[in-house]
């Protein structure tokens, strides 16, 4: 059957009288109503800041692919510092900074230092850690205020982890890092706002959840573990054997949600699923889906990546069956491309099946990446009436 894009274009967005009549250096606001309820999220609105998409990976699955060279330079402090007061002005207190890989720019800790001095309360690095296993660095940035470090790392053995970010001897330096962050977040208490470890979860791994959880938890002493379903773009694009069916994976969601009720009793949440492919029990029950899904805890965040604006076409736009633009607005003063990330996900970057158009759940699920429709098609999925 065939799929549609999420949500048509709407009104305030489509067309070209929007690129404009508004302001690209103006930060979009967030579509009502984006998020699904949860007033056990943390109100602090969010930013991720894009410092440039160079990165010492290569994983399987990496969204941007292969960078084009001017991707691969840095942004330029001075306009880091701008940025950060343009979202600190407009109300945001929460600021990631993102890559490719942050830890490998060179004023990284600068730029903690200068959100912190700015007021920024929550400062977070999403990073792959392979440089995080130097002490000294580490302390650095811990000392210039970080609050926040998500890791990205998406095995339990050296071999599999490896394999997946195609770097031998990465999980010996991960586990090295993880290690030594933990131990600064129990004994001198930073890293308040947490430290957490993201999985990509995919064909390769997705069967090791269990035994990831065990790892992480209990060998290393974590509480904080999220699984992200793939989003076969990038490296991943097309690729099936990267790309388990949700129908595959929803049954180790299940056990990993049974484990944690009764066994591991941390942190575990999971992103990117749609909820019809959850059993009702766990989409039938408000608790366990504030608890373990992912949509109804993250933050509220906008985006400000890096962008030549070739990649970047005018709002309302569609450039072939995948490419839609609804949501963001490129800024070519700044070479800034800005938008709400729970907005760019619905409009643009997941389709909806057939099913969607009878389905009860349509205005609080995201829908389906599209690069799974690319390669799975949509007859797994049935409205949910009940
Ligand atoms: S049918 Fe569509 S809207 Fe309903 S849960 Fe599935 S993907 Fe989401």
């Amino acid at each position: 059957m065939p799929w549609v894009p999420a949500r048509a274009p709407q009104r305030e967005w489509s067309g070209y009288t929007l690129a404009v009549t508004v302001n690209p250096a103006a930060i979009p606001a967030a579509q009502p109503g984006n998020q699904p309820v949860n007033p056990e999220r943390d109100v602090r609105k969010n930013v991720e800041i894009n410092l440039g998409k160079a990165c010492n990976n290569r994983c399987v699955f990496c969204l941007d692919g292969l960078p084009k060279r001017e991707d691969r330079s840095y942004m330029r402090f001075d306009q880091l510092q701008s940025e950060l007061e343009r979202f600190y002005a407009d109300g945001y207190r929460s600021v990631g900074f993102l890559g490719g890989e942050p830890t490998t720019y060179p004023r990284i800790v600068d730029g903690v230092a200068a959100a912190r001095a700015l007021g920024f309360t929550r400062v977070a690095i999403a990073t792959n850690a392979t440089k995080l296993r130097l002490t000294h660095f580490t302390d650095r940035l811990l000392d210039a205020g970080l609050t926040r470090v998500t890791v990205s790392m998406h095995a339990h053995t050296a071999d599999l982890e490896d394999r997946l970010t195609r770097v031998p001897g990465n999980f010996g330096k991960k586990v090295k890092a993880l290690r030594y962050m933990h131990h600064k977040q129990q004994t001198q208490g930073h890293l308040r706002d947490g430290l957490s470890v993201n999985v990509v979860l995919n064909g390769w791994n997705y069967q090791h959840l269990p035994r990831m959880m065990r790892f992480f938890y209990q060998k290393l002493g974590l509480s904080d573990l999220r699984v992200n379903f793939i989003r076969p773009e990038g490296y991943a694009q097309g690729r099936a054997e990267l790309t388990p069916r949700y129908g595959a994976v929803t049954p180790m969601l299940v056990k990993a949600i049974l484990l944690n009720e009764h066994h591991f009793k941390r942190t575990f949440t999971f992103g990117g699923v749609p909820m019809c492919m959850l059993p009702p029990v766990l989409r039938g029950s408000e608790r366990l889906l504030r608890k373990y899904m992912g949509e109804y805890r993250d933050l509220s965040t906008a985006c400000s990546i890096r962008s030549g604006g070739g990649d970047v076409f005018a709002p309302g736009r569609q450039q072939g069956p995948r490419m839609t633009n609804t949501v963001v607005r490129f800024d070519a003063a700044d070479q800034r491309a800005r938008f709400n990330w729970q907005d760019r996900k619905r409009r643009d970057l997941k389709g909806q099946p057939a099913a969607c158009a009878h389905c009860r759940l349509v205005d609080v699920c995201e829908g389906v990446w599209k690069g799974y429709l690319d390669i799975w098609g949509d007859r797994e999925f049935s409205p949910v009436t009940d």
